[in-house]
C-alpha cells in the first residue's frame, strides 16, 4: 500500500517547467467526488453491463491511490442525484409497461372479434345459400327471419366492440395526458428522494383501475410523523428536514421492491403495498412502524428519535382514489387518538 502511494506520488511529481502538483488533500477530495460519481453511475447500470464493469475497475484504481473517506455533502448530493434519476426512471418504465399491456389488450379484443365475426359471415353466407335454394314462401319467410336475427346479432356484437374500443381509447388518452404531465414535472421529491404527490396521483388512478380489472387486493398506508411540530420547535427546521429524509429512507428500506413510498406532503407519506390482504398489510405496516421507532438520528451527541402513526385500508370494489384515501386517513387519526406510534387498520 505504502509502495503504491509512493509510486502514485512519483508519477504526479512536478517537473521543473510545470506548475506544482495540487496538495494531496485536494487530490483526495477530488478523488472522493469521483468515487461518488462512479458509485452513482454504477447504480444506474445493470450489474453485467460492460460500462459498469469498467467503472468498477476505475473505482478500484481510484481507491488504491487515495484514502477514501465518507462522502462529503457534495459527494452525497452527487450520489442522491443518481438515486433520484433511478427512482424516476423505474417509475417511467412501469408506466410504459402499463401502456404496453393496454395496447396488447386492444389487439386481443380486435383478434377475438375478427374470429367471431368470421363466424357471423359463415352464418350469413349459409342464409344466402338457403334463400337461393328455397322454393316455397314459408321457407323464404323463415329464412328471412333467421337472417334478420343474425343481422341483429352482428349489430349488437359490433356495438359491444365499439364500446370496448371506446373504453380503451378513453383510457389511453387519459394515460397519455398523465404521462405527458409526469414528463413535465419532477416525479421525485428533492428533500426526501422518494416519489412525490404528482407521481402518487398518477399511480393511484392506475392501481384503482387495475383492481377493477384484475381483482388483486392491495393496501394504502398513510404515515404521519408524531408531534413533528414540537420536534421542529425543539431542534429547528433544519434538523427536522434531516429527520424527514431519514424517515423516508427507513421506510423505503423496510418495504418490498414492488411497493412504493410517496411524500404526500409536509410530514406525511403514503405507501402502496401491492398484492396484500388485510393481515399481511397490517404486519408490514407494523414492521415499518417499529423500524422507524428503532431508528435514531445523532446531533451533537444527542440521540434524536421520532415515531409515526399509520392508518391502513385495503382497496374495495366500490373505492375511488378519494374514498380509499379517506378510509386510511380516518384510521390514521384513530392511531393518533389511541396514543400514536401505532398502526390502525380500517376494517
Ligand atoms: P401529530 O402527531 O398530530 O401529527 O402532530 P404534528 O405536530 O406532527 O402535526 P401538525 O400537523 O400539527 O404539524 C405538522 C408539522 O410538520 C408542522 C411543520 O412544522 C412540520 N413540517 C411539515 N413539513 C415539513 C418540512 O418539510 N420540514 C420540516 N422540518 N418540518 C415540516
Ligand atoms: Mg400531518
Ligand atoms: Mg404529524
Amino acid at each position: 500500500m505504502v509502495i503504491k502511494r509512493k509510486s502514485a506520488e512519483k508519477s504526479i511529481a512536478p517537473k521543473a517547467d510545470k506548475p506544482a502538483a495540487p496538495p494531496r488533500e485536494f487530490s483526495e477530495r477530488i478523488a472522493n467526488l469521483l468515487v461518488s460519481c462512479i458509485r452513482g453511475l454504477k447504480k444506474s447500470l445493470p450489474v453485467d453491463d460492460e460500462l459498469a464493469k469498467k467503472l468498477k475497475d476505475l473505482e478500484a484504481v481510484v481507491k488504491k491511490g487515495v484514502r477514501v473517506s465518507p462522502a462529503t455533502e457534495l459527494g452525497k448530493d452527487i450520489e442522491e442525484f443518481f438515486d433520484r434519476q433511478i427512482i424516476k426512471q423505474q417509475f417511467i418504465e412501469e408506466e410504459k409497461d402499463i401502456v404496453k399491456t393496454m395496447v396488447l389488450e386492444v389487439v386481443d379484443t380486435i383478434k377475438s372479434v375478427m374470429s367471431t365475426s368470421s363466424g357471423f359471415e359463415t352464418n350469413i353466407a349459409e342464409c344466402v345459400e338457403n334463400i337461393e335454394s328455397a322454393d316455397n314462401i314459408q321457407d323464404i319467410v323463415r329464412l328471412k327471419d333467421s337472417f334478420v336475427g343474425e343481422m341483429q346479432r352482428v349489430r349488437q356484437h359490433s356495438r359491444t366492440l365499439q364500446d370496448e374500443l371506446e373504453e380503451h381509447r378513453k383510457n389511453s388518452i387519459i394515460l397519455a395526458k398523465k404521462l405527458e404531465q409526469s414528463e413535465a414535472q419532477a416525479l421525485v421529491d428533492p428533500l426526501t428522494n422518494v416519489l412525490n404527490r404528482g407521481a402518487y396521483n398518477l399511480k393511484m388512478g392506475q392501481m384503482i383501475n387495475e383492481f377493477k380489472r384484475y381483482k388483486e387486493e392491495w393496501a394504502l398506508l398513510i404515515l404521519d410523523i408524531d408531534h413533528f411540530k414540537i420536534f421542529n420547535d425543539d431542534y429547528g427546521h433544519q434538523i427536522g428536514d434531516k429527520v424527514l429524509k431519514s424517515v423516508a429512507g427507513t421506510v423505503r428500506n423496510a418495504i418490498r421492491i414492488s411497493d412504493q413510498i410517496f411524500r404526500y406532503g409536509g410530514e406525511e407519506f403514503v405507501v402502496l403495498l401491492s398484492r396484500v390482504d388485510a393481515k399481511i398489510a397490517s404486519q408490514l405496516a407494523e414492521k415499518i412502524c417499529r423500524e422507524v421507532e428503532r431508528d435514531y438520528f445523532i446531533d451533537d451527541d444527542k440521540k434524536l428519535k421520532v415515531t409515526i402513526s399509520i392508518g391502513a385500508a385495503i382497496v374495495g370494489k366500490d373505492d375511488t382514489e378519494l374514498s380509499l384515501f379517506e378510509r386510511a386517513d380516518k384510521a390514521m387519526y384513530r392511531a393518533k387518538n389511541n396514543g400514536r406510534n401505532q398502526v390502525v387498520m380500517d376494517l
